[in-house]
């Protein structure tokens, strides 16, 4: 079993869905997790259910897309803990509708979290990564940042940027001993998909090659492998888990 003792693990989107069970996963493998929402009650809420399942974490609500907050918080953390071993960037939110019903302000939101809440997360925790001489950044991605989707353009081409950023910080990172790389999830059972219209999802699904929608535990699980030694040689990767779907 993977065992994360002494490690200081962020996850942003903690709160619920495919965060909240990466979060339960690093917990159960002996991680300090420390989980990132969007709000002080969420961010609440969650901490009292994993604390009712034995595990402690400590939460925090900065505003992702501001570089100031973001940073202080890091810094904050780390003045606490002393360390910050695994970034994991999951916080995210998606987008369905056609480019003439949407305006320039929701693409600006999709933006905001999916791609500059990465630059600023990153941005902040590289010095200390450097200076402990070891680091690991993940990045939620997309399958449809290799596929594309009929509509909701500004999602996948948020994903995109998130490649684009994991391949690029791989390359100037690597010298410092810190790995960077990215999962590109297919379709997974959370609160997002239930939001997506079911014409959208139910035809999807039904192609699926295993047969079936992933599980948070799934995408939890590959989290753990590339955030662990056993992937010291890899960086810079994309990972579908997907059950080999396309869209
Ligand atoms: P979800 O909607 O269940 O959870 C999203 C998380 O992001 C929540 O914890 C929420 O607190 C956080 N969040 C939302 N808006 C925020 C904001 N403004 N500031 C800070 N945090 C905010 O979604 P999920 O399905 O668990 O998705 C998690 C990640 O996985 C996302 O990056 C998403 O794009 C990606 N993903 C999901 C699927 C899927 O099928 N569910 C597929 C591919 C990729």
């Amino acid at each position: 079993m993977l065992d994360f003792a002494n490690k200081v693990v962020i996850v942003t989107g903690g709160t619920r869905g495919i965060g909240l069970e990466i979060v339960r996963a690093f917990c159960e493998r002996k991680a300090q997790v420390i989980l990132f929402g969007s709000k002080l009650d969420t961010v609440k809420e969650a901490v009292l259910k994993l604390s009712a399942e034995g595990k402690m974490v400590c939460g925090y609500y900065p505003n992702l897309s501001n570089f100031e907050e973001v940073a202080n918080t890091i810094k904050d953390i780390y003045n606490k803990y002393g360390r910050i071993d695994i970034l994991i960037n999951n916080a995210g939110i998606s987008a369905s509708k056609k480019i003439e019903d949407t305006d320039i302000t929701e693409f600006e939101k999709i933006m905001d979290l999916n791609v500059k809440a990465i630059f600023n997360t990153s941005k902040a925790v590289v010095p200390y990564m450097k200076q402990q001489h070891t680091g690991v950044i993940l990045n939620t991605s997309s399958m449809v940042s290799i596929y594309g989707q009929p509509s909701g353009a500004s999602y996948p081409a948020s994903k995109c940027a998130v490649n684009g950023l994991t391949k690029s910080l791989a390359r100037e990172l690597a010298p410092f001993n810190i790995r960077v790389n990215a999962i590109a999830p297919g379709i997974i059972n959370t609160d997002m998909v239930s939001s997506l219209p079911k014409e959208m999802i139910e035809p999807l699904v039904k192609k699926i090659p295993l047969g079936r929608i992933g599980e948070p535990r799934d995408v939890a699980n590959a989290f753990l492998f590339l955030a662990s030694d056993m992937a010291s040689y890899i960086t810079g990767a994309i990972l579908q888990v997907d059950g080999a779907a396309t869209n």
